[in-house]
């Protein structure tokens, strides 16, 4: 496991937890609840976020998933593991 810092103070202090975050889906239409997001929590800033890497991550899946089979909610290690879209035609074209 890396040693985590806070991005906002670069506090040692900075803690992984899991948390929810409310996402905006890439075409526009709703927002969704992802539940269990790896989250970082800064007891010294007092900011709970998610690292950059964790955002483009949802990002990318959003805008490669059909995103109509998403509920409300769903929790994020489920939403990474819904195929995608773009993945399936690559795999037409080159067959
Ligand atoms: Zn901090």
């Amino acid at each position: 496991m890396l040693k985590l810092v806070c991005e906002w103070c670069s506090s040692s202090k900075v803690k992984s937890i899991s948390d929810s975050v409310f996402w905006e889906l890439p075409d526009g239409t709703r927002a969704i609840e992802i539940s269990e997001t790896p989250t970082l929590s800064c007891p010294d800033c007092s900011m709970i976020y998610q690292t950059e890497a964790i955002i483009k991550e949802i990002e990318d899946q959003l805008f490669l998933i059909d995103c109509q089979q998403i509920g409300k909610v769903i929790p994020y290690e489920e939403l990474m593991k819904i195929p995608r879209l773009l993945k399936r035609n690559y795999f037409d074209f080159s067959s």
